[in-house]
């Protein structure tokens, strides 16, 4: 009985040391050298599955060392009925929470006014705004979306937030569904996209939804490059729904050095680094999924196939 670990070949040392300090006894095997195939249980992959499953008679579960499985469901080679368990870790939520946090005092302080302003050598004092008068929505309150909200809490902003199903958090005003998405798209100055990609979400970020954004409003987009529709987004900033475009997730990445996205004045772009697992950060997690795979018990974060995440 052996878990096959199939993710990025320069972290394998790390996450060796940190699986094995979780359990010294684990029969962890690298891929290509996964030894006898009827031996691999459980698979831990990053964003692909290296091969078709049918090689592994005993397979049991995939394992991902990413939060998004997006790209996972769309591989045909997956059959629908072997269980898929996604990553969540704190750092993880914690370094989006801190990403959202950085933007979003970025809008409050007026960071491209001042920075525009010093590169023509202009004393321009901004607007002055406090933070409980700046609106925040964040779309998606799951486990990034959550700690993405307790950090801007301390800071004083006024929340919303958005989901799939009606939700109750502390200072946070719900809302769930695309009946109330205008309501809630009317009350932000700062809309955070932290979606699932899905069948429902994909292209969700598209003309209709600027549309109904307040005048002046960031989009802060750290979801998936599948949310947005690109073009729309173009056209949109003209108009000033969003003023401003926070991206660090495209729909070809790495972002080809001709995108239009680059050189955008009104767009602001990081490589898809929002948040990121530390190697080795999420090893009890997949330790005791591995586990209870072995014990045919259910696994944590289980991914609902049907809703997609
Ligand atoms: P999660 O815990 O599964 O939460 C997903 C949230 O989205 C839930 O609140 C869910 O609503 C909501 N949702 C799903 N479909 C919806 C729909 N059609 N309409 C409205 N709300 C919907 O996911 P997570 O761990 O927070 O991660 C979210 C995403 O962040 C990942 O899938 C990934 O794409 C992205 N991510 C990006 C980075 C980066 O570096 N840029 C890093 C990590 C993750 P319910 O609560 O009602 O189910």
């Amino acid at each position: 009985m052996a878990l096959l670990y199939a993710g990025p070949v320069e972290q394998i040392p790390l996450w060796k040391d940190a699986l094995g300090r979780n359990d010294p006894n684990l029969d962890l095997r690298f891929w290509p050298d996964y030894g006898v195939p009827g031996d691999i249980k459980m698979l831990l992959v990053a964003r692909d599955i290296p091969c078709d499953l049918s090689l592994f008679p005993n397979l049991r579960a995939i394992q991902t060392l990413w939060a998004g499985v997006d790209k996972l469901l769309m591989d045909s080679r997956l059959s629908a009925t072997l269980p898929l368990a996604r990553m969540t870790d704190t750092s993880l939520a914690r370094g989006m929470a801190e990403f959202v946090l950085y933007h979003s005092l970025d809008y409050l302080r007026d960071g491209p006014s001042l920075r525009q302003a010093q590169a023509q050598s202009k004393w321009q004092v901004p607007p002055l705004k406090l933070a409980k008068d700046v609106h925040i929505g964040i779309m998606g309150l799951g486990e990034m979306g959550r700690q993405a909200l307790d950090y801007l809490r301390v800071v004083g902003f006024s929340l919303h937030g958005w989901s799939q199903s009606i939700k109750e958090i502390d200072q946070v005003q719900c809302f769930a569904g695309s009946d109330e998405l205008p309501a809630f798209l009317k009350e932000c100055h700062i809309v955070v996209c932290l979606l699932p990609l899905t069948k429902k979400t994909t292209g969700i970020l598209n003309e209709d939804f600027f549309g109904k954004m307040r005048e002046g409003a960031w989009l802060i987009h750290a979801g998936r490059g599948g949310h947005l529709v690109e073009s729309d987004l173009l056209s949109a900033l003209t108009y000033h729904r969003p003023a401003r475009a926070v991206l660090d997730v495209f729909a070809e990445e790495p972002l080809p050095s001709h995108h239009p996205f680059w050189k955008h004045p009104s767009i602001t772009i990081s490589p898809h680094c929002a948040a990121v697992t530390p190697p080795g950060a999420g090893a009890s997690l997949i330790v005791e999924n591995y586990h209870r795979v072995l014990k045919n018990e259910n696994l944590k974060n289980l991914v609902d196939r049907t809703r997609q995440y």
